[in-house]
């Protein structure tokens, strides 16, 4: 079906990019093999990894790959959570990592210009040096803007801020064929036509390599405020969010977080979280224009909170305090990965949040697994952690492999039925890649997937880019 990479066409590589950017050594290949999914087993080594440092480069690799037949796998931070840069099918990796400058940042139309290799560490560094401000946060900073951009990536400011989708003006991109495209630019609007801009955001590097992007950035809010807020149960905590956007608060980020990966985090850092009491916690980070507006929000938050049953109100006012609340959030994935199997990304209407956690609850009991779940409260969006273990008196026991492999497809489809029925989506903001392709079809009927197909087949009539991730053709 396709053309193994041969010595000829590494020559060519190699002419195009240069030797020191061809990779052949299988040591150094394993790394390209595979993303953040946790299982050994979705690993592909490459036939060949190159690192092009210009546009030009991509493009005739793109030529060349498309002449020979050879697939491709763009890859970026490969920090993605099912499988989407491991190249199935071999062939070349195109690794963006030398892409990685900021060309501009345009303050008068507060507009960046990047390559697709720049990660969004670097990215919120320079565009904070400018005093400016990009809302979307995706919680890990080594991801790069390409990666990025087609995953359609969230995180836990989306309620207010929206995703990346509504920060990208432009695209430059390479097709499968090897031809160089430009998609918007420094715009706020265009009705000139499709919408490709939005047809490639979020197309997982199935449909052409991103090289740069036209980013829209903000002023930067003036004051930040933390909140953590425990409960006695999850329902109080979820039922009590309907009711801030209803008393008009739009708080930044609202995530719901359950008092057990808490505690494990807190020895993991050997820090302590503010509070001890509950099962759940929200947290719940404000931005405003000023110390005033900050309090007055706070108070309508308080006071809607305590009138759900909330225990009490903490407040993280000091850079410090918000700082150990964000450190203790943002290390619970590593507090838990060496026992974490996948975590999904379910997004549900926001309404059914509750009952579709109370639903993980029964499949964790039912499958006697452990599942933790958090998530973007105020969004939908829940990240369920299968788990290879189970939790009993704070100790996370580990299960057997046998055990977790006969359990592990029959839990993953339990709940995505369960979204299915709440009239949800299996994937908000990490895709489908490799490993959530065999439940396309519980979200997305046979005509939807052949529409799907058919743009495919368009944009890659060789079948060349990134094959098998998605959909299958063949
Ligand atoms: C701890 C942790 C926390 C996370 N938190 C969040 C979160 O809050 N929100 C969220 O949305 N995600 C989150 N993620 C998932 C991940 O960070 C995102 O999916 C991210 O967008 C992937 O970017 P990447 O550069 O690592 O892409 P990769 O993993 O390298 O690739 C992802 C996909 O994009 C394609 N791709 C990469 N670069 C290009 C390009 N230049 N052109 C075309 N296609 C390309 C690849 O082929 C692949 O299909 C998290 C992951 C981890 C490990």
């Amino acid at each position: 079906m396709y053309k193994k990479v041969n010595q000829k066409i590494i020559n060519e590589l190699e002419k195009i990019v240069g030797q020191e950017n061809v990779i052949l050594d299988r040591e150094k290949m394993l790394d390209y093999s595979h993303d953040e999914f946790s299982l050994p087993e979705i690993a592909q080594i490459p036939d060949v990894v190159v690192k092009p440092k210009t546009t030009e480069e991509v493009a005739k690799i793109m030529q060349l790959a498309n002449r020979e037949i050879i697939p491709v796998t763009p890859r970026g931070g490969a920090t993605g959570l099912c499988g989407g840069c491991v190249p199935l099918y071999g062939g070349i990796v195109l690794s963006l990592e030398n892409m990685n400058r900021i060309l501009e940042i345009d303050k008068d139309n507060q507009m960046a210009k990047v390559e697709a290799g720049v990660t969004l560490m670097d990215f919120f560094l320079s565009v904070e040096e400018a005093g400016l401000f990009f809302p979307p946060h995706p919680g890990e900073e080594s991801a790069m803007i390409g990666g990025l951009i087609a995953t359609n990536a969230g995180g836990a400011r989306a309620v207010k801020y929206g995703v990346i989708r509504n920060y990208v003006r432009g695209l430059e991109m390479v097709l499968p064929t090897g031809f160089i495209v430009h998609f918007g630019g420094k715009i706020m609007k265009s009705s000139t036509g499709y919408n490709l801009l939005n047809l490639i955001i979020g197309s997982e590097g199935t449909l052409g390599v991103i090289t740069k992007a036209f980013i829209q950035l903000m002023p930067s809010p003036q004051v930040t405020r933390s909140l953590i807020i425990p409960y006695q149960n999850l329902e109080e905590a979820i039922e009590t969010v309907p009711l801030l956007i209803r008393g008009k608060v739009l708080p930044m980020a609202v995530e719901f977080i359950p008092s057990e990966v808490i505690q494990i985090t807190e020895v993991f850092l050997k820090k302590k979280w503010p509070c001890s009491h509950g099962e759940t916690y929200l947290l719940i980070i404000l931005d405003a224009s000023s110390e005033e507006e900050i309090d007055r929000l706070s108070g309508i938050v308080a006071e809607i909170c305590m009138e759900k049953g909330a225990f009490d109100v903490f407040v993280a006012d000091s850079p410090q305090k918000q700082k150990l609340v964000l450190e203790i959030r943002s290390k619970i994935y590593e507090a838990i990965k060496a026992h974490t199997l996948e975590i999904l990304d379910i997004t549900v209407p926001r309404a059914e949040i509750a009952a579709h956690v109370k639903k993980v609850g029964v499949v964790s009991k039912k499958y006697n697994i452990w599942l933790p779940t958090f998530g973007h409260a105020a969004d939908g969006n829940v990240h369920t952690h299968i788990m290879k273990a189970r939790f009993e008196e704070g100790n996370i026991i580990p299960i057997p492999e046998e055990e977790w492999k006969r359990k592990i497809d029959n839990v993953r489809k339990e709940l995505f039925q369960d979204c299915k029925n709440r009239g949800g989506v299996i994937s908000g903001e990490h895709g489908i890649g490799m490993v959530k392709k065999p439940f396309l079809s519980f979200v997305l009927n046979r005509e939807e997937i052949a529409l799907m197909k058919g743009i495919k087949n368009v944009f890659d009539p060789r079948n060349i880019l990134n094959p098998g991730k998605i959909f299958d053709l063949f």
